[in-house]
């Protein structure tokens, strides 16, 4: 039997009303080697920093690397291979051949790409806690956190899209009285992915998943922040048998690395999430050199709407979590929170005292909810949107501050009595940063709701079921949760509205986005009749 993820956790951190990871699994996993949360390794060895083109470890051309830092001491970790142009074309040139019709991964039978998933799955869990110590120093979530959410989500995502290896075909199609239509579905063929710095792992898994089961060849290009756990799967995927040049992963910069991954002109298909800007980017730079396939998640400002119904102390909890998990950095973070006027008071009261209960601190340290930021860009970006929020006139309740001189920690920060034209209503901040916006009539709630340029989340806290359903079908969002937050599972897809991206990421309908449909029309000859 396995106890609740929910209720793992809050015995983990030891604390009576922290209630942990609330979300992100929808069910407890029965992850056999996931029981027990191993005491960290807070120095894990650095096994790979070099580039990963056709199976093999290498240097960039251009013999550069670049610092890996640990954003809770600001040291370096690590010097890592540096990829430019020149390396881009060497592993975009690796997945094409291993790509090439007759290639051992284009001739394997759609069960055996299966098989190889299960298996990179395998030895995820097998290194689960080097894995869970990675990416807590090159990220600085915390170790606990990165094990029983990021680690047992890849494991999930890649046993799900194991599955679908040999299950998702074509049709037969009635076409005239004398012809045999049908589809196949295709792989796309060379798919260039760039992933971001605030889930390296999982944005890693979301994207290899459908991508590697489908038959596609890889070349992925990692955020400059957070180079090592990708790297290190990228050994688990040799080890568990992936043939050379199927995935590919070049570290670097966007500008350099990122652009010319776009721009290739032997990229079928681009995969992006980041921010909208640099969204907007790389779309153009897609369509503008081979119209290659385009799939974007990008940037949210996510309402989060309690009503007065609500259990106050589970909507308290909820909204904590839906905007301070990860330390704010997470694209669906519910960073305008609604609240109906007759509770207004006192629900800022009690996000107040929840917040400045957060417990920040030492990623390796049993009792961190909270690391710090990724980086000092990020941190005076989070400052200044702050200090933009006390100019405008919004209510700064606690928080608000730099914490400690070495790392990037942001103390938990929560504004009351924002308005919607503030800079803090309407821009992604990416960090420990609340926003309580008071309303008063379901219309005109849904119009505030709806003023931003973003559509990825929303939430809705009520037990009024008529409530829940309105709203839910009225927000323009990709993802409702109804008294829930960050609720994630690899069979539900995931992806924005409007400027927060198109395509739809995880589940079945991931799998599009990595599959082209041939129809194929056959004469029936009439000799026969
Ligand atoms: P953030 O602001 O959260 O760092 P970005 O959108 O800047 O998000 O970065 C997300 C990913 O996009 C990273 O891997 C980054 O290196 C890459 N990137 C940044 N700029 C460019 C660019 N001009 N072209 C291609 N990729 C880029």
């Amino acid at each position: 039997m396995y106890s609740s993820l929910a209720t793992r956790t809050r015995l983990i951190f030891g604390r009576g009303t922290f209630h942990g990871l609330p979300g992100l699994l929808t069910k407890p996993y029965p992850l056999a080697t996931f029981g027990d949360v191993p005491a960290p390794n807070r120095q894990p060895e650095i096994k790979q920093t070099k580039l990963f083109i056709n199976n093999e470890f290498v240097d960039s051309v251009s013999k550069k690397t670049f610092p890996t830092i640990n954003p809770a001491t600001e040291e370096v970790i690590s010097e890592v291979a540096e990829g430019d142009k020149a390396d881009v074309d060497n592993a975009v040139a690796a997945a094409r051949e291993a790509f090439r019709l007759g290639s051992p991964w284009r001739r394997m039978d759609a069960a055996q790409r299966g098989y190889l998933m299960n298996k990179l799955a395998d030895l995820i869990e097998r290194d689960a806690q080097y894995i869970a110590s990675l990416e807590a120093l090159d990220n600085g979530k915390p170790y606990k956190i990165a094990y029983l959410a990021d680690v047992a989500l890849i494991v999930q995502c890649y046993r799900y899209y194991a599955g679908w290896a040999d299950k998702n075909h074509g049709k037969t199609i009635p076409v005239g009285g004398d012809y045999f239509t049908y589809t196949r579905h295709e792989p796309v063929g060379v798919c260039g992915q760039i992933i971001p710095w605030n889930f390296p792992l999982l944005m890693q898994a979301w994207k290899l998943g459908p991508a590697l089961t489908m038959g596609n060849t890889v070349v992925m290009k990692t955020a400059e922040q957070t180079p090592l756990s990708a790297l290190y799967i990228a050994e688990l995927a040799r080890e568990a048998g992936y043939p050379p040049g199927v995935l590919n992963i070049v570290n670097g910069y966007g500008p350099t690395a990122g652009a010319a991954l776009a721009q290739h002109m032997d990229v079928d298909k681009l995969a992006f999430t980041g921010s909208t800007e640099i969204g907007q980017l790389v779309g153009k730079m897609a369509s503008e050199s081979n119209l290659k396939r385009l799939t974007l998640e990008l940037g949210g400002k996510s309402p989060n709407i309690v009503f007065a119904d609500a259990d106050l102390d589970h909507a308290v909890e909820t909204s904590h979590f839906g905007l301070f998990f990860n330390m704010g950095q997470c694209c669906c973070a519910g960073s305008r929170i609604f609240v109906e006027e007759k509770i207004y008071d006192e629900f800022v009261e009690r996000s107040v005292e929840r917040a400045q209960r957060r417990v920040v601190g030492d990623p390796f340290d049993a009792g961190s909810e909270q690391g710090p930021q990724i980086d000092d860009e990020q941190l005076g970006k989070i400052l200044a949107l702050i200090d933009s929020g006390k100019a405008e006139g919004a209510k700064l309740c606690t928080g608000g501050t730099r914490m400690g001189d070495k790392g990037y920690y942001i103390s938990p920060t929560v504004f009351a009595d924002v308005k919607d034209e503030m800079r803090i209503a309407k821009e992604e901040i990416f960090g420990p940063v609340m926003q309580i916006m008071k309303f008063k009539n379901i219309d005109e709630l849904i119009e505030r709701a709806h003023n931003t340029i973003y559509g990825l989340a929303a939430s809705v806290l009520t037990k009024d079921l008529d409530k829940a359903l309105y709203i839910s079908n009225s927000l323009r969002a990709g993802t409702v949760w109804v008294n829930c937050f960050n609720v994630f599972n690899a069979a539900a897809p995931f992806g924005g509205y409007k400027m927060s991206g198109n395509g739809r990421e995880l589940g079945e309908y991931g799998l599009d986005n990595y599959t082209e449909v041939k129809t194929v029309t056959i004469k029936i000859s009439e000799k026969n009749s």
